[in-house]
This record gives C-alpha cells, structure tokens and sequence, in this order.
C-alpha cells in the first residue's frame, strides 16, 4: 500500500505494513516489545511498594501496546504524512490565523528548566516561571491596550466564558441584574453559545450592506437590560469596524460592556489596540496570533484582558509581582474563581512570549501589515474567479464568494474547497460567515510568500476552469489524499474516539 498525493503537488510513497489505513497502537503490539530504556543508574532504588504504600500499587498490569522505538517512531511517522499541516505548506483556513509556528518556540518549551517544574511546586522555587508569567501578562496588556489579564483559559471559547462570567460579577457588583448580551449576525458560533452557556440571552443584530454592524440596529437593541455586546474587530467578514467609536459610546451610555473576541487580533496587532477601540474585555487566542501549535484538540491558550474597572474580578490566584519584587500566586479581591485546573497551558504561554519577544520593536505591526497584505493580494489576484462578497479592501482575511460559479455550472465553495487538498493546500474555510452565501473565507497570513499565494491562486483557477466540463470530479473532490470526501454530518453524529484496549 501506499499513499499518493501528499501536500505540496509531490507524490510520496509511504510505506503502510500492508494496511488500508494506519494499524492502532495496539494491533501494532507484540507481547513483550519495548523502547531501550536504562535500566540501571547505580542509585539504590526502594520498591515502589515501599514508597506509596502496597494499596497503590497496581495488581494488574496496565494495557498499553508494547512496541519497540522502531515501531513507535514509524507509527507517529506514517500518521503525520497522512495529514495536513502548518509545516507542509499554506493552510489558509480563514478565521483560525493557521500559520507557520517557528521552532525557536518549541525550543523555548522544551527546556527541562520550564517543562521539568510541577505547576504545585511551591513558588519560593518557581520565580522563574512566575515571572514568565507576569512578564507575558504585562505584554499582553501593552499589546491590547488593557489593565490586567487571566492566563487561565484554555482556547478562545473558554475565555469568552470567562469575559462573560466577569461581565456577570461586574454588573452585580453594581445591584445590576443585566439579561442580555448582543452579538451581530456575523458571529463566530462559539459567542451565542458562550453567552448561553454564560446564563445571558442572545440579542442579534444585523449587518448593513457594507458587511459593517447596523449602527442604528445596534442603538434600537439596547436597554438596561444589556449586559453588553460581543464583537470582533475586523469583523468576520474580514472588514474593520469603522464605527466602533460610535458603537462603544453607545453600549457604553446604555450601562454595557465591549468584549472583544480576539480571534481576528492578527490584523491589528501592534497597530491599533482593542482598549483605545473602547473594549473592556478582550480574549487573544495565542494559537492563532502568537503561533503557537493549533487544532487536532491540543492545547490552546486563550488569556482573557480587561480594563481597570473589572480586574479586581479576573480568575485567581494569578502570578503577581509583589512589592519586594518577588514573585507569588495571589487571588484578586473580587476573584471569580478559578477557570482551569491549573495556571492555564503553560507551555503554550512560553510558547506565546517566546513569540512576542523574538518580534520586538515593530516586528508584531509587521506581522499585521503583511497578513493584510498577503490577504488584499489574494482578493485581488483572484477577483475574476471568485469574487469577494463585499468589494472594498479588507484586513486578514478575504472573504469570496463562489455563488456565480455555482449557479453558471453547479460547482459549490465547498467543491473548490475540497479540490484545493489535491493541488496541495490546505482548505479555505467554506460557509463562515453564515451571512455570506458560498463563503469562502481565505486567510493566507504573514507567513506566506508572494509564490506560495501565486500558486494558491492558480491553483483556485485550475479548479474553476475545471468547473464546466469536470463538475462531477469536482463533486468527489479530494482524489489524491490518504481519505476522500467525508459525511462530515455522520462523522460528528457517530463519533467513535476510543480505542477499546480491552478487546485486544
Ligand atoms: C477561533 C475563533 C473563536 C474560538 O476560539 P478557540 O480558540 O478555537 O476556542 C472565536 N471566535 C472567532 C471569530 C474565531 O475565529
């Protein structure tokens, strides 16, 4: 067997043991296999029993696969050329900032130093870390214009939870009982679900012609019951916000507060700041803007900012300087509580300042300006083949539109989409914003040069000149990766993400 098609147009030959698919751990398992391992240090060892007691001492032995070094590595190896990555070549999944996550970080998080502290270790022996912590809090801040930040969350959504549980411990604070949090029509999923899942009613309000927030929808929907309003800037039509002071007076004098989701900060980073927008809490997804490793479930890191009027509430204890300049964890007065196990996915936070450090000076408004850029490029390059939904310039992200060429040959965004894979990119995002028919939403980011966009672009050509003679190809699209079109609806209705050991 083997695979045909992998990303980057090359085709490789990669070697599966006679299989179909890629065999589990366990159907790879010989009975008595192992890595090389050092078995003896010279350290006189005590038995375990001796150590935690004989009660924690497992009877039965634990059904893992055995595999030698060769079989481990080979395994991992075949998996990883099954799939798509930021390392293979352009991802411009609109929405996510899929870039490239340069390996000085990985670097910075493998150092024994930081990976090798327990985070219950006692801060008299963890300065170090918690100063990382502080120093990343404080650049954060400086980079979004805010006052104090959490860096708890786990992802993006876990910190709009968090922005809407302070919205909460604010407004009752003041003997405020506030209902409703409005969100435009052009949302990301994920803010309706956290303002419901954060105990509020959803207010939508539409967009105007122009992609924009419909300033006097927004005036008509306020009230005292508003808690406040959740907006992205640029918004998820790829457009920036033009009105947002106009918008932030607004809730303001309607008693509500401005969350910014950060996802889209990769635009404006180092450029404008979401505080001087008039933006009272803002979540950054470090994955996204600050390169660190995104998706297939790892861990993200969503710190969630916010002005001096709330950071009394934000989740505790935090890292923080005291006045003899040591360092310890300490709750803020009106802390919220705790929004994660621990202090947040600490590598990724490495990670993340390692990013910001490296970037100094205007290195971050250089990562907007050409993320803008490659975008603008994109959008012009490609607007005779797909035009986009909303025809003026826009910040990161491109949103096209593949209506026309659906109607003139029955070739849908998603059909585009999915060809994409075999030219050797990875899929745009595809009807996202709802409120664009077709979408198909390309955000090429910085990391991209100016070949690996002309060859995205020729690429999306050869796809729709395809159209009206190979609609049916098309329909079927992708041919040449390890796993063809997918029901996505089943794949997400029958679940299956464990392995039964047990049965083996
Ligand atoms: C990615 C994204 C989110 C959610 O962030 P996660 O880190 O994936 O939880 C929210 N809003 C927008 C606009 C996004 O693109």
């Amino acid at each position: 067997m083997a695979i045909t098609g992998l990303p980057g147009g090359r085709a490789a030959s990669v070697p599966l043991m006679g299989h179909e698919t890629e065999p589990t751990m366990f159907e790879l398992s010989v009975v008595g296999r192992s890595a090389a391992q050092l078995r003896t240090t010279g350290v006189p060892t005590r038995p375990l029993a001796d150590m935690v007691g004989a009660a924690h001492v497992k009877r039965e032995p634990v059904a893992l696969a055995d595999l030698s070094e060769r079989d481990l590595v080979g395994h991992f190896t075949r998996l990883s050329h099954r799939q798509f990555s930021v390392d293979l070549g352009a991802y411009p999944l609109g929405s996510c900032t899929m870039k490239y996550n340069p390996k000085f970080c990985d670097a910075v998080a493998a150092d024994p130093a930081l990976n090798g502290v327990h985070p219950g270790a006692p801060s008299t022996l963890t300065q170090g870390w918690l100063e990382l912590l502080v120093d990343l809090e404080e650049k954060l801040c400086a980079i979004t214009g805010m006052a104090a930040a959490t860096l708890q969350p786990a992802a993006g959504a876990a910190g709009e939870l968090t922005g809407l549980l302070l919205m909460r411990a604010y407004h009752a604070s003041r003997g405020e009982d506030r209902r409703r949090v409005i969100i435009p029509d052009s949302a990301h999923g994920t803010n309706p679900a956290s303002v419901t899942l954060g105990g509020y009613e959803v207010t939508t309000v539409p967009s105007n012609e122009r992609g924009l927030v419909d300033l006097e929808a927004l005036r008509g929907a306020l009230g005292p019951d508003v808690a406040g309003i959740m907006l992205t800037n640029p918004n998820t039509v790829g457009l920036f916000e033009e009105e947002i002071t106009e918008i932030a007076t607004a809730v303001h004098d309607a008693g509500g507060l401005l969350y910014y989701d950060g996802a889209n900060l990769n635009a404006i980073v180092g450029v404008v700041r979401p505080g001087d927008m008039g933006f009272d809490i803002v979540h950054m997804n470090l994955h996204k803007t600050f390169a660190t490793p995104h998706g297939g479930g790892g861990p993200g890191a969503g710190p969630v900012a916010v002005s001096v009027r709330l950071a009394d509430f934000l989740p505790g204890p935090k890292a923080t300087r005291l006045s003899d300049g040591t360092y310890d964890w300490v709750a803020p007065a009106k802390s919220i509580g705790r929004v994660h196990g621990w202090h947040g996915n600490a590598m990724v936070l490495a990670r993340a300042l390692a990013y910001i450090d490296v970037h100094g000076g205007d290195g971050l408004t250089r990562v907007a300006q050409h993320a803008v850029l490659n975008a603008n490029w994109l959008r012009r390059r490609l607007a005779d083949t797909l035009p986009a939904a909303y025809d003026r310039p826009c910040m990161h992200e491109a949103v096209l539109s593949a209506t026309a060429l659906k109607a003139a040959t029955g070739v849908r965004g998603l059909d585009v989409a999915k060809a994409l894979l075999d030219e050797g990119f990875h899929s745009p995002t595809v009807y996202f914003p709802l409120i664009v028919d077709e979408a198909l939403m390309f955000e090429p980011t910085e990391t991209e040069s100016p070949q690996t966009l002309e060859a995205l672009a020729q690429a999306v050509e050869r796809i729709v000149a395809r159209a009206d003679t190979e609609a049916d190809e098309l329909h079927h699209a992708p041919h040449h990766t390890p796993v063809s079109r997918v029901d996505e609806a089943r794949a997400a209705r029958h679940l299956i993400a464990t392995e039964d050991a047990a049965t083996r």
